[in-house]
């Protein structure tokens, strides 16, 4: 019998991060011995103050419809804090919450392409970006990157991509999943400046804001280029930050006219975001900052440890991660010697042989890498490392 699934719908494929995470555990809970380096989320519990609001909303009844895009003293903390940090006036009206960063990505999708409208998507990507875009009607336009670069898109190479036809919109992320990116004030300015001569429009994901190392710091596109506000979405959210990412509430700001139109699509496709998380997200865009502060320090302590280990096993390659949770590790060196084709195998082979769960980076455009996520206490970091180290000496000599 024919399948009663959309043509569309039998396109999607399941999102491996959230696959994978899903295994990790499941096998934990069977009693395996296994070691789960797939998440992508911080391993904190949500800070207590945080979980306390939300059980005061429960109990004071606010736990009916909010407007479309938000409880407005959310949107109000959210214009006050971003405007001053990014250090462009954004009112109330200007930020939509929404079901997570996630959300607000496909929302700032709608919002701004067309069915058939390519959208460049810089690789490695976050595996999420090109599936979103073709649910969309979109065409990603894919940009390989690599070492070379520092996995960074160089002017030269934008412009280069602009002579072959222009993008309606780039899905920009810094920091970035799966490689740690975090591109520097000059190198930003100068792709700020040819996003605006070429009027693309702009979707800056910067869920991982928060999360930078070893002095680098995070730079919003609109920052280093105001007049870009006008078309560019920048989404972030309280996921990683605030170690809240079962809560599902991330926004986006926007000039009025884009806010406008992302509101009433997300008034039609989902209603309003949860009220509960939304007063327990206003809580920590107020009152949040000491422990956001604390789970960046543990973040920046793991990474160190995990990158000073990482850095002494062979035949493996990196980008240092400037950001986020992750190492994106080149490991194609050990594919004929493990008898894999590629990443997924690659990965296959680490969890039968040694209890070791990684993220292919097939998952994000790149066959040769796995993703390691370092949102973990040191105890596991230790664990997954030495498994690693015994797969690598197996296979490696
Ligand atoms: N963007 C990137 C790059 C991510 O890694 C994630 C992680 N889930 C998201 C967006 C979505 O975040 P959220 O959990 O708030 O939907
Ligand atoms: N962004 C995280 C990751 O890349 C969470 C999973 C997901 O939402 O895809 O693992």
């Amino acid at each position: 019998m024919a399948s009663a699934v959309s043509k569309r719908a039998s396109g999607i494929e399941l999102s491996i991060t959230l696959a994978l995470n899903t295994r990790a555990n499941e096998l934990k809970e069977r009693g395996e011995d296994v070691v789960g380096l797939t998440a992508g989320e911080p391993d904190f519990d949500t800070p207590d103050v945080i979980k306390e609001a939300a059980k005061r909303a429960i109990d004071d009844g606010k736990t009916k419809y909010t407007p479309a895009a938000g409880i407005r003293p959310l949107r109000s903390a959210v214009a006050e804090v971003y405007s001053e940090r990014l250090g462009v006036p954004y009112t109330p009206d200007e930020v939509v919450v929404s079901n997570g960063a996630k959300h607000s990505i496909f929302n700032a999708l709608y919002t701004l392409i067309d069915p058939g409208d390519e959208v460049m998507i810089l690789s490695p990507y976050w595996t999420s970006y090109p599936e979103m875009v073709t649910i969309l009607g979109g065409r990603p336009r894919i940009v390989e990157l690599d070492e070379r670069t520092d996995y960074k898109l160089t002017p030269e190479r934008f412009e280069r991509e602009l002579s072959r036809g222009r993008p309606r919109t780039l899905l920009f992320n810094s920091p970035s999943n799966p490689a740690g990116i975090v591109y520097g004030r000059e190198e930003l300015e100068s792709l700020c400046r040819i996003v605006c001569d070429s009027q693309m429009s702009l979707i800056s994901d910067e869920i991982y804001e928060y999360l930078t190392y070893d002095g680098h710091t995070h730079f919003s596109p609109v920052t280093l280029l105001p007049e870009l506000k006008e078309r560019t979405i920048v989404v972030s959210g309280v996921s990683k930050g605030f170690s809240m990412t079962g809560w599902r509430v991330g926004f986006a700001l926007a000039g009025t006219d884009i806010a406008f139109r992302s509101a009433a699509f997300q008034a039609h496709a989902t209603g309003c975001p949860n009220s509960i998380s939304q007063w327990a997200a206003l809580e920590a865009m107020t009152k949040g900052e000491e422990d956001r502060l604390r789970m960046r320090d543990a973040f920046a302590r793991r990474k160190r440890f995990f990158g000073e280990r990482l850095s002494q096993i062979p035949h493996i390659t990196y980008p240092e991660p400037g950001g986020a949770f992750y190492f994106f590790v080149n490991v194609s060196k050990l594919y004929d010697a493990c008898n894999v084709s590629g990443s997924s195998e690659f990965c296959d082979k680490l969890l039968d042989e040694q209890g070791l769960l990684l993220v292919p980076g097939s998952a994000f455009g790149c066959d040769e890498m796995v993703r390691f996520s370092f949102a973990a206490g040191e105890g596991e970091l230790q664990r997954a490392l030495d498994r690693f180290q015994a797969f690598v000496e197996r296979y490696g000599g």
